[in-house]
């Protein structure tokens, strides 16, 4: 508290994200991160960047990144919006497309970040409840809105919306923009960008914090019409004009060459959750469908704070949400299978 601080600021209640600890040694599943490591190319492509060139500016519309995004998902670089992860786009996204006379919706248990850009930058919103079994129903947000958002899949659910409802959403809502959040995308559900050339009001956003396993250099982009593009980079031009630097962009680049790691390493993943979610089970947990690198579980009998506090004793660190609905939730990101037996084993002797 500052009382030089505007009324503005006082007033201001900022996103938590998840804790990054300094001790080494612990299992680090709190944060969706992804266990592997990047393409050995996306280091090498660093490297070859690492020199006196980094006096210079970047590119400031980093046309070989957007040109190499748009041949991988076939559409054209005025297509591609490109920007500091993707929470920074998401920030422009919501102060240039939906920011409206109406309030735009999300759903009640998503990603925390949407109410506070819309504290931020005097949004009005709507929570739209959740269904009992914690799928968003699509059909509940035809109605009247400034704008409609939500992650695909879902966080902290993990669970996936078809892409036929999106296709119904999209064509029972003309009148305003809908942002698909892709962030987990990669992981088993399959991406809304092909609908991009019938719909100019679909914007889909990416990140390769996840799947891309880039999280430690911030790298978001958005695909959508032209059009909405062009308002995107309006935004970005009146705030930052080099959001991404030539680590970034070299970094990005490479890893959207190097396909056939990406591959295995989100297949590994996927595996991965797979043989975890059968050994959660086994020890009494109930498991969301999920689609995505982390899983959402419920115990049938210890109450969630209890089972996450004695797992950090162990060096094993879960997401606990105090938050209604979920207060007995774990989000638990999918770890290497070491991780996963780690966790297991440390779940094995809290519950015994
Ligand atoms: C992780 C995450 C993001 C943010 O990703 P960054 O690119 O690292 O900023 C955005 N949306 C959702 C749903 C996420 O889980």
């Amino acid at each position: 508290m500052s009382r030089y601080w505007s009324d503005f600021v006082t007033k201001l209640q900022p996103y938590t994200p998840g804790e990054q600890p300094k001790i080494s040694n612990l299992t680090k599943l709190n944060t969706n991160e992804n266990p592997y490591g990047p393409s050995p190319d996306v280091l090498q492509a660093m490297q070859q960047v690492l020199n006196d060139d980094l006096r210079l500016y970047p590119p400031p519309h980093a046309e070989e990144l957007k040109q190499t995004i748009a041949d991988y998902y076939q559409l054209e670089e005025n297509q591609i919006f490109v920007g500091n992860g993707s929470d920074e786009v998401l920030a422009h996204i919501f102060n240039g497309l939906l920011k409206q006379n109406k309030p735009i919706f999300f759903p009640d248990i998503t990603y925390s970040f949407y109410p506070v850009f819309c504290q931020l930058y005097d949004i009005e919103f709507e929570k739209v409840p959740l269904t009992k079994d914690f799928s968003i129903d699509l059909g509940d947000y035809q109605r009247a809105n400034g704008g409609i958002i939500f992650p695909n899949p879902n966080a902290p659910t993990g669970k996936l919306v078809a892409l036929g409802d999106i296709e119904q959403l999209l064509l029972a809502n003309r009148d305003s923009v809908v942002v698909v959040d892709e962030a987990y995308i990669d992981f088993g559900g399959q991406s809304a960008v092909g609908l991009i050339n019938r719909f100019d009001n679909l914007l889909v956003v990416h990140t390769l914090s996840k799947s891309r396993s880039l999280a430690g250099l911030r790298i978001g982009y958005a695909m959508a019409n032209a059009a909405l593009i062009e308002g995107l980079d309006r935004v970005k031009n009146s705030f930052n004009s080099y959001p991404l630097g030539h680590l970034q962009i070299a970094a990005a680049i490479a890893s959207f060459k190097d396909e056939s790691y990406f591959k295995q390493t989100c297949a590994q993943v996927i595996s991965s959750r797979e043989q975890l979610v059968e050994q959660l089970q086994t020890l009494g947990f109930e498991i969301l469908p999920s689609a995505a690198n982390f899983v959402f579980a419920r115990h049938n009998n210890e109450l969630a704070e209890v089972i996450a506090t004695h797992l950090r004793q162990q060096g094993i660190i879960v997401r606990h949400f105090q938050q209604p609905r979920i207060d007995q939730f774990l989000r638990i990101t999918v770890g290497t299978s070491q991780d996963n037996q780690l966790l297991v084993d440390g779940l094995a002797s809290i519950l015994a």
